[in-house]
């Protein structure tokens, strides 16, 4: 049996999302800047995906810019904020536990001169609204926030936050990769003026994504070259790419509610057969956290051995560790929540998906209970 429990990595494309793209790599080619009818055609498409993901969040056509992805729209809302702000300061507010697409946009900033504040997260992996409230300067520029974390898959606050970046008139930016399309997103009721999304994050192709630029907010282009997605994103259009995401978020609107409780339950039911197994530990908040995200450690283990232990069973797991200079580094998430550095580098990340059965969770349970008992007497 094949299992495949890392949704959060990445997700394979819906057929239905393949089917709507399919078309404009062949036929529907055109230039969606070509004034021509195929550039037409093609124009009306993205026009069409671009209404799409706005609806999805709630927001106006034109505050949407379609990017290579959410790294890159990290990136764009990061530093194509703190550039435009320059003049008015010089410090960025976000949290430890961010994706490295905005810590590392952020570190190349601070190597510039500027100053970023990184808020600790509660044991849970939970961020204080009032810390980040507290850690706000006269020279603030932007606060980023994630909607929910792609390892332990907890949920912030970030309409409490966005209550005081909006009196305050911060930029305020969230990463939601990994909740649009999965639970209802809406920009006015988050108070958010950024937002990061990813295609193949929700059944849609990779290497296509959107940030969300409310109207007003200056953003100074990063990607230069042409006049397209309104002067704020140079490069020819990705038109398959971005229909497919415009498809993608339709489909994960309608499925969204069955999807969302049926995901629940399959995640409690991995949650807690699993921690009846000996030295199991859930990482994240119990409450808290997406619907598909499921976040272990299990003592007298470590990370990679659990997930090439589940691997050599079918079952697709991630570690969510970096491995550098060939020894693993436990993740920045699971050290910001101040775990023990046995349970940081003992921990295994399963994501569900739209495939997952009840009956690949059973199998994953007895193929973790398999691995850890392993693990544990070659000790
Ligand atoms: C996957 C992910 C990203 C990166 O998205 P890409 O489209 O793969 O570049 C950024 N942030 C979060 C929270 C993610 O889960």
């Amino acid at each position: 049996m094949r299992v495949y429990l890392d949704h959060a990595a990445t997700t394979p494309v819906d057929p239905r999302v393949l089917h709507a793209m399919l078309p404009f790599f062949t036929e529907r080619a055109g230039n969606a800047s070509s004034v021509h009818g195929f550039g037409q055609d093609a124009r009306a498409a993205v026009d069409q995906a671009r209404a799409q993901v706005a609806a999805t969040i709630g927001a106006r056509p034109s505050e949407i810019v379609f990017t290579s992805g959410a790294t890159e729209s990290d990136n764009l809302a990061v530093v194509g904020v703190a550039l435009a702000a320059e003049g008015r300061g010089r410090h960025i507010v976000t949290t430890a536990i961010e994706h490295h697409a905005v810590l590392e946009a952020c570190h190349l900033l601070e190597q510039r001169g500027w100053t970023v504040t990184y808020v600790p997260v509660d044991e849970h992996g939970i961020v204080d609204p009032d810390d980040v409230r507290r850690s706000l300067r006269p020279d603030t520029v932007l606060v980023s926030v994630m909607a929910a974390n792609n390892e332990i898959g907890t949920l912030q606050p970030v309409a409490e936050i966005g209550r005081f970046t909006r009196e305050r008139n911060i930029p305020f930016h969230t990463d939601a990769t990994q909740l649009v399309g999965a639970a209802p997103v809406g920009v006015d009721d988050l108070q958010v003026d950024l937002l990061s999304m990813s295609a193949h994050k929700r059944y849609g192709p990779k290497g296509v994504g959107a940030l969300f630029v409310r109207t007003g907010t200056p953003v100074v282009p990063v990607q230069r070259g042409g006049s397209h997605e309104r002067g704020r994103r140079g490069g020819t259009e990705n038109v398959p790419g971005i229909v497919g995401l415009g498809a993608a978020l339709r489909i994960a609107l309608e499925v969204m509610e069955g999807e969302h409780s049926r995901l629940t339950a399959l995640r409690d039911r991995l949650i807690r057969e699993a921690l009846e197994m000996p030295g199991a530990h859930l990482n994240g908040d119990p409450v808290r956290r997406l619907s598909n995200n499921v976040n272990l450690s299990f003592d007298q283990t470590d990370s990679q051995s659990l997930v090439l232990g589940l691997d050599l069973h079918g079952v697709a797991s991630s570690s969510g560790s970096a491995c550098t200079s060939g020894s693993m580094e436990p993740s920045h998430v699971l050290v910001a929540l101040g775990l023990p550095q046995e349970r940081a580098s003992a921990a295994v990340r399963l994501t569900l998906g739209r495939g997952t059965t009840d009956s690949e969770i059973t199998y994953a349970i007895g193929a973790l209970r398999d691995v850890v008992a392993r693990i544990g007497r070659a000790a």
